[in-house]
């Protein structure tokens, strides 16, 4: 049995990143970028007014002083007003300024006559305009190579004018669902059966890593069925398959991977939940064993698969996000592998939630956070600790 940090190592440098494709912005949410990417534009782009008012020169007004109005100038085209003192542009949010001003007065703060008004505040230069480049500077780095694609950056992207983006390539997943007890959702269960969980859990948790699964099937015990499906899986860059590859005999998955050619890099994982874990490839196929224990199987992928699928996205950061958080009950890990504790986190504090068993599917789905407790590690209540967030 290997440590969890030597299998983690071990699979990712057998990845590399698949091959780099232009995208529209539109479908670019969740991809990693490929290229650093940096501002075309400043933004603002221009100097414009930050409210509805008046475009005004700021060194000939103040409180009680009168202005004539001398024109629009509306968000959009710049209508090249001039303004001197003693005049105001009615001016809108976005609008560039007019030549010749420097302040913006609030319509809620003039009394307006005809085409005059009068101020009822005192100005000062640069009252409500935003200036050009005071957010972003032209040439500023926007987004870096490796970077989540995520629903600001996007409109980054698009305010800087970029209609495609460079992203890294998207990985195919399959999924294989083992076991003779297995029913789809929907259909009647028979005494002894129970309902396929770990399908939706795999499909779902591909989602959460910006892949759809190409195909979720489910296989009997059997060598013959099982070795017709891991043929189907193999098309992809990735195949997960769920149970089959503890001890028992009817755990056929090893066997059935051998036959077929796998080279097998790892079996057994000192992690908990996840023991039984197998990883190796079958031509340019990955392929992932993992615990049918619905806990282990989400452990599992979130330490081991999850990493595999952002590399070859292109993603920097192949980790879960950590945050700090304060434990609300001690814990001690006297057993033999490190132990992955699921808890609710719940401002800043972390609770754990459930059954601490493989099988808990239930406190698996009350938790938001997993707390990795060392061998022999310890830990007081109220002490604070990393844990773990995927959501
Ligand atoms: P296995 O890894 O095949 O030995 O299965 C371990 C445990 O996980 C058994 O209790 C199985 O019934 C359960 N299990 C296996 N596959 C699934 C699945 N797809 N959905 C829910 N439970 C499963
Ligand atoms: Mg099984």
């Amino acid at each position: 049995m290997i440590s969890e940090e030597e299998a983690r190592r071990r699979i990712l440098e057998k990845i590399t990143p698949l091959p780099e494709r232009s995208i529209p912005l539109a479908v670019a949410l969740d991809c990693f970028a490929a290229r650093d990417y940096f501002a075309r534009l400043p933004l603002p782009a221009f100097d414009n007014s930050a409210m509805d008012g008046y475009a005004v020169v700021a060194s000939s007004c103040q409180k009680g002083v009168r202005l004539r109005v001398i024109g629009d100038q509306p968000a959009g085209p710049d209508r090249k007003l001039r303004v001197a003192r003693g005049e105001a542009v009615r001016i809108f949010t976005g609008a560039p300024l007019p030549q010749g001003t420097d302040a913006i007065v609030m319509q809620e703060d003039v009394t307006r006559d005809g085409t005059e008004i009068s101020l009822n505040v005192d100005v000062e230069p640069g009252d409500f305009v935003r200036r050009r480049g005071c957010d972003l500077a032209e040439g500023q780095m926007i987004l870096a190579r490796g970077e989540r694609i995520r629903p600001a950056t996007v409109a980054l992207l698009a305010s800087q004018g970029f209609a495609d983006v460079i992203v890294g390539g998207k990985p195919t997943a399959a999924v294989i669902s083992t076991g003779d007890e297995l029913v789809k959702p929907g259909e009647e269960l028979q005494p002894g059966q129970i309902y396929d969980s770990n399908s939706e859990l795999l499909a779902a948790l591909l989602q959460r890593c910006g892949v759809n699964a190409t195909a979720v099937e489910h296989c009997r015990d059997d060598r013959e069925s099982l070795g017709d499906a891991i043929k189907r899986g193999i098309k992809n860059h990735v195949l997960i398959i769920s149970g089959g590859v503890s001890v028992g005999e009817h755990d056929l998955v090893k066997e059935a991977l051998r036959k077929l050619g796998a080279k097998l890099e790892i079996w057994r994982v000192a992690v908990k939940p996840g023991k039984p874990f197998l990883f190796g490839n079958i031509g340019e196929s990955f392929v992932f064993g993992l615990p049918g224990n619905p806990v282990s199987t989400f452990v599992t992928f979130l330490q081991f698969v999850r990493p595999t699928i952002l590399r070859m996205m292109g993603a920097t950061n192949l980790d879960l996000p950590q945050v700090p958080a304060k434990l609300a009950a001690g814990l001690t890990n006297d057993g033999d592998r490190p132990h992955y504790i699921r808890g609710k986190l719940e401002h800043g504090k972390f609770t754990p939630v459930g059954r601490q068993e493989s099988h808990a599917l239930f406190g698996l789905s009350q938790a938001t956070a997993l707390l990795r407790v060392a061998v022999g590690q310890s830990f007081k209540a109220d002490e604070i600790v990393d844990v773990q967030i995927w959501d």
